[in-house]
């Protein structure tokens, strides 16, 4: 048993997810296939009485005291300050925390006003804060998350290989998690989940397919990155976001997701950019180019005035602009009176697999192995049992 896994969830859990009997065959990573991920659903709750209306459930606070068989419906109310006790149904639950499963079986699914999910979920409290996170298998997470990053339309071997990466991914963050409280977001700031109104057979069918498979370098799951289009190569995350990791993701030529054109463009005050810098210049200044590498992508802008200038990294710039107009860091730019435009292709931060390029690939008669084996050279595909 993995002593991390087993510490993070408790006994009760465990035994909800099946993940007692633990077998690895020909991979001595020390996660398995069907280990809970915890995806965090919601931290922004409004003051006052949180509701959720659950289909036949149980709960408990102290995961010792075991569960507690309840109706269909479950009246869940944090409160909004410490001093009142998490209560559902109106009976208060000494405990910081209350854990919520369905009632017949653990593949029982909990309805709340914002959709329908697998497994389990925890309602926290903490002084002031609160969060929603949904515990679930990895597999059944993939159910919930691949056809909100790939087209379920799309070719099966390209889904498959997003299966693969989506799975590495989850698979690596229960191993480095965001968070004491929660693995993974629901949002792109990880992979978008949209619990079971996102599932799709041909989503089913690829995620099964490809069951308990993963990318791993010395046996351990990789940070698989992947975005959207790269725009004729990859990039490295050294590059983009200024560190490695682990596993040494290298740029890889892709003359594949061009095929499918697509360029974009976007204006920006140029005081907007001084401002994003966090210091100040005499006006006017001018704008000039940081490095460019050889995929493409710009790493900084510096504004420069007289002897002055300030740096402006490029991801930073994505974050402020935002991630859907400045769609990636391949543009030129050109300064004009008060604005600066921006013209690039490409979309996403360009590290991994290109989503577009693997389409491509599929649509060549390529299978998932060889799509992943191109965009994650050095990676090897094992499988968790
Ligand atoms: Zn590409």
């Amino acid at each position: 048993m993995n002593k991390k896994i087993f510490q993070k969830f408790p006994l009760g859990l465990l035994l909800l997810f099946g993940l007692v009997a633990i077998s690895r065959v020909g991979v001595a990573t020390d996660i398995q296939s069907n280990t809970a991920i915890r995806v965090l659903l919601d931290r922004a709750i409004p003051k006052g009485k949180v509701h959720s209306l659950l289909l036949s459930s149980y709960y408990r606070g102290n995961p010792s005291r075991g569960w507690i068989r309840s109706g269909k419906e479950l009246d869940i109310s944090l409160g909004y300050s410490p001093a009142f006790p998490i209560q559902v149904n109106s009976q208060p639950v000494n405990e910081s925390f209350v854990f919520v499963r369905g009632g017949q079986s653990p593949s029982d699914k909990l309805r709340l006003q914002d959709g329908v999910f697998r497994g389990a979920l925890k309602w926290t409290r903490k002084e002031n804060s609160f969060s929603v996170v949904n515990y679930l298998g990895v597999e059944d997470y993939l159910l919930g998350t691949l056809g909100e990053e790939m087209s379920p339309s799309w070719e099966i071997e390209a889904l498959k290989a997003q299966a693969v990466a989506s799975r590495t991914y989850a698979l690596y963050m229960i191993n480095n998690p965001k968070h004491e409280d929660y693995d993974v977001e629901r949002t792109t700031q990880d992979q978008v989940y949209g619990g079971v109104d996102a599932e799709d057979p041909r989503v089913q069918s690829a995620v099964r397919a490809t069951q308990g498979e993963v990318l791993t370098f010395n046996q351990s799951p990789i940070k698989a990155f992947f975005h959207s289009r790269c725009g004729g190569s990859t990039e490295t995350p050294r590059f983009v976001w200024n560190h490695g990791g682990v596993f040494p993701q290298q740029k890889v030529s892709c003359p594949y997701c061009i095929r499918f054109p697509f360029a974009w463009q976007t204006i920006v005050k140029a005081e907007e950019l001084l401002r994003w810098t966090g210091l100040s210049l005499k006006t006017p200044f001018r704008i000039e180019s940081g490095d460019r590498g050889s995929s493409g992508r710009l790493a900084s802008l510096k504004l420069v005035s007289g002897n002055q200038r300030a740096v402006l990294g490029t991801d930073l710039l994505r974050s402020h602009v935002g991630y859907t107009k400045l769609k990636s860091t391949k543009f030129n730019w050109r300064q004009e009176g008060d604005e600066v435009s921006f013209h690039g292709v490409g979309n996403g931060h360009g590290v991994g697999m290109c989503q577009w390029g693997a389409r491509y690939l599929a649509q060549q008669g390529k299978t998932y192995k060889e799509i992943l084996a191109h965009y994650y050279p050095g990676a090897l595909i094992q499988v968790l049992k």
